[in-house]
C-alpha cells in the first residue's frame, strides 16, 4: 500500500536564455502528513538578479511556491537531492532542519570533480549544517516512494517513483530522459557529462516504466510537456 498520497509539481523560476521551466516537486506522505520535496531550485541572492543564468522572483523561490502552498520551509522533512546542479540544488540552505538524500557518487562529484555547475551555489549546498544521508543505487523510501540511480547527466543522479491513489504511478524522471527521444540516439545535451552513461540510464528509466505501466514520465525542463501538466496549486492525487 502506498503512503504517497498528493503530488505537487512546482515551478521555481526559468533558464533565462531558453526560457525552460526549473521544477521541484513536492509529496504529501502520510500516514503523518510529511512533506517531502525533490530538489528545492536556485539560491535565494539569484531573486530579480538580471545577470543569473536563471529567471527567479521572490515567488517563484522555493520558499514563495511553499507559502502558496500554505507551508514554509519548515514543513519539509526530507528533500530528496536529483543532482547538485544550480537550478535544483542552489536552496538547500533554506533547509538545515530537513534529511537530505543523496546519491554517494553524486555528492563525491560534486565535492571533488571543480565542475563549474557544482560551484555556483556551492554555499548553498555544502552548507555543514545540512545533514545528508548518503545512498548506492535504487532505494525505496517509504511504501510507494522509491529512488532510481540513473547517473550519467551526472554521475549518481536519481529519479524519483513514486504511487499515487488515483493516478497510479508517476516517474519523476529529472534531467535523466529527454522525452520524445530514444535513448540510443537522442541528442546530448552540454550538461551531460557522460555519454554512455546518459543512454543507458535513459534506456533503463523507458524500460522500467514499460515494465511498470507508468501512468505518467514528468520530465525536467521540457516547456511543452509542462504546459501539459497539472502544476501547483492543483496536483495529482
Ligand atoms: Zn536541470
Amino acid at each position: 500500500m502506498t503512503e504517497v498520497r498528493e503530488l505537487f509539481l512546482l515551478q521555481l523560476g526559468t533558464v533565462r536564455e531558453v526560457g525552460v521551466p526549473i521544477p521541484a516537486y513536492l509529496l504529501k506522505v502520510g500516514p503523518d502528513d510529511q512533506y517531502v520535496l525533490v530538489d528545492t531550485g536556485c539560491a535565494r541572492r539569484v531573486i530579480g538578479d538580471p545577470e543569473s543564468h536563471f529567471v527567479v522572483t521572490e515567488d517563484d523561490h522555493i520558499a514563495g511556491q511553499l507559502q502558496k502552498l500554505g507551508l514554509t520551509t519548515g514543513d519539509v522533512t526530507t528533500v530528496v537531492v536529483s543532482h547538485l546542479d544550480p537550478d535544483h540544488a542552489g536552496a538547500n540552505d533554506e533547509f538545515p532542519h530537513a534529511e537530505f538524500i543523496v546519491q554517494r557518487a553524486q555528492r563525491e562529484h560534486a565535492r571533488s570533480s571543480g565542475l563549474f555547475r557544482y560551484e555556483w551555489y556551492r554555499d548553498q549546498w555544502d552548507d555543514p549544517r545540512l545533514r545528508y544521508r548518503e545512498v548506492d543505487g535504487d532505494v525505496e523510501l517509504r511504501p510507494g516512494l522509491t529512488l532510481l540511480e540513473c547517473g550519467g547527466h551526472v554521475p549518481g543522479h536519481q529519479a524519483v517513483l513514486v504511487e499515487l491513489p488515483e493516478t497510479g504511478r508517476v516517474l519523476l524522471a529529472g534531467d535523466a530522459w529527454m522525452r520524445g527521444t530514444e535513448a540510443e540516439t537522442r541528442p546530448m545535451t552540454p550538461f551531460d557529462v557522460d555519454e554512455a552513461a546518459t543512454r543507458r540510464s535513459q534506456r533503463r528509466l523507458a524500460d522500467l516504466a514499460e515494465e511498470l505501466g507508468v501512468a505518467l514520465v514528468v520530465h525536467n525542463h521540457d516547456i511543452e510537456q509542462w504546459a501539459t501538466l497539472r502544476r501547483a496549486p492543483q496536483s495529482y492525487t
